[in-house]
């Protein structure tokens, strides 16, 4: 019979969504083990050292929303020490063969032209000074802009709105609809400008991981949970398989916290006839609808099939250079490349993820296809585009990986995320599935925390812990300049 130990909450995974989760509830006094398969904690969101560069798992050491959002303001609420150095500009565009930086929403004319700066504004006033009226509700995005513009005649501007897309949620135009757009650019104005992390995402998540363990977590690495239990209609602990020995352990506990997305969760547990777990928007989905990871997708019977499009792909290049390419904190957003979205420098932010005498670059894409030699080609002509004849000399190319299947930009496209209550008792979710509308990847992932801990407390507590946006009228800052750290920074 399997060894058995006794918790009050399991966390399966120990992604920034699973951390997260272990320390509020080790803030609450409860016994937590935390089970992870991998040999390291922080999942999509931590760093190896490579050739002196640190190679991030997942994200491009960035956080959406930078000092002013909601991942960092759990992790001040939870005492984890970081530094995020926020941009300092709007951001800076490549267009026509050179880089345009602008520090502020306006200095887009610049980029743009009179033309195009005109239908920008009208198009950016449409998207933030109204709601969406009933017609453009299930306008996908691609619809509500090829109603207005024309990539043909306005070709910097299609550009801009589709590589920021690309680049912030990893999602066609297509596949996201216009009103999770309008929620998504408005909290974007709102919280301000994105950061890069001081020591990049595995500082953020190492110091996670020191505060758990030091809190009294059971964090096992390497162990792979194999089966979430249920007894009397309720969850009752996990399945665990240490990898080095194949031994097999029961964690028992009256709450398991999932963080390895919807899909995944669901092959662990025996779901009872009829189950349903509540979609972002409130409405209830079947188990079987949720979202499904694309390599899994063709494995199953026409009558399984879930969404297409059910996670959200990609292809991230690091590259080292000899020379700073680009001479700000934040994003350079690409229109004038086939694929390549954008690409950051998070060297500019801390010297210590490039090695000396270098500087640390990273591109970030959509995978339009299956066929990952033609996204990879794909990538590298948009890098010749970019670098000319310094590319293979001067900036030469470090690592280039995809992001799908199990190991995807996103467990579910922005919008199509699932609330934490599953169908069965004492199992919830949280993760980059279970994002709250216009929030994305890791201020989703922090959000997710605050929504779980809603669902538990429920509206007794004094105050939720989901907060309330940022005011509205702290995107007019982005006019002039980005807005400043909220007071408290
Ligand atoms: C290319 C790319 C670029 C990105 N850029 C950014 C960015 O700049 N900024 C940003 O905010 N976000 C970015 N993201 C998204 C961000 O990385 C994710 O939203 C975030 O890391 C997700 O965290 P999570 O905790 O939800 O999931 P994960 O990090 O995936 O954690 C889940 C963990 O569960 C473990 N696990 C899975 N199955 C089991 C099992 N059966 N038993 C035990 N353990 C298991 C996994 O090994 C993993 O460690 C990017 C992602 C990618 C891929």
């Amino acid at each position: 019979m399997a060894d058995t130990r006794e918790y009050d909450v399991v966390v399966i995974g120990a992604g920034l969504g699973g951390l997260l989760s272990a320390a509020q509830f080790l803030r609450r006094g409860q016994r937590v083990a935390i089970v992870e398969r991998l040999a390291h904690p922080g999942g999509r969101f931590t760093a190896k050292t490579f050739h002196g560069a640190q190679v991030s798992t997942g994200a491009v050491h960035m956080l959406p929303f930078g000092t002013n959002g909601e991942l960092a303001a759990m992790l001040r609420a939870l005492g984890v020490p970081h530094h995020i150095h926020d941009s300092e500009v709007f951001a800076s565009f490549h267009a026509r063969g050179r880089q345009y930086v602008c520090r502020s929403v306006l200095q887009l004319a610049g980029v743009l032209g009179p033309r195009q700066f005109a239908e920008f504004v009208r198009l950016g006033g449409a998207m933030l000074l109204r709601q969406p009226l009933p017609e453009e509700r299930d306008q996908t995005y691609r619809e509500w802009l090829d109603r207005r513009i024309s990539r043909g005649a306005s070709p910097e501007l299609y550009a801009y709105f589709e590589r920021v897309c690309h680049f912030a949620l990893s999602v066609d135009l297509d596949d996201v609809l216009y009103p999770e757009i309008v929620e998504t650019t408005k909290n974007m104005f709102r919280y301000g400008a994105p950061g890069i992390v001081d020591g990049g995402c595995a500082a953020l998540t190492g110091e996670l991981e020191r505060r758990v363990v030091e809190g009294g977590a059971d964090l096992r690495l390497q162990h792979d949970v194999i089966a979430i239990e249920q007894a009397d209609g309720a969850v009752s602990g996990v399945r665990v398989r240490a990898k080095p020995t194949g031994d097999e352990v029961l964690l028992r506990a009256p709450m398991v916290i999932s963080n390895i997305g919807p899909w995944a969760t669901r092959r662990l547990v025996a779901v009872p006839e009829g189950a349903a777990v509540a979609t972002s928007t409130g409405a209830l989905a079947a188990w079987d609808r949720i979202p499904l990871p694309s390599g899994e997708r063709d494995s199953l019977s026409e009558t399984d099939r879930p969404t297409p499009h059910a996670v959200a792909s990609g292809l991230k290049v690091h590259l080292l250079s000899d020379e700073s390419i680009i001479p700000h904190r934040g994003i350079m957003y690409c229109l004038d490349t086939e694929r390549i979205a954008g690409v950051v420098q998070p060297s500019n932010s801390d010297r210590r993820l490039a090695p000396p005498g270098k500087h640390l670059l990273i591109t970030h894409q959509l995978m339009r296809g299956e066929d990952v030699n033609i996204e990879r080609e794909a990538a590298r002509a948009d890098l010749r585009r970019l670098f000319g004849d310094d590319f293979g000399t001067k900036v030469t190319i470090l690592t280039m990986s995809q992001y799908r299947g199990e190991w995807p930009v996103n467990r579910a496209m922005q919008g199509e995320d699932v609330s934490p209550a599953t169908g069965v008792a004492g199992l919830y979710l949280v993760g980059d599935a279970v994002k709250p509308s216009g929030y994305l990847m890791v201020e989703g992932v922090a959000q997710s925390v605050n929504a779980l801990l809603d669902t538990l407390d429920g509206p007794t507590v004094p105050a939720p812990h989901t907060p309330p946006k940022p005011p509205r009228r702290r995107a007019f800052r982005w006019l002039v300049a980005p807005p400043p750290p909220h007071p408290g920074s």
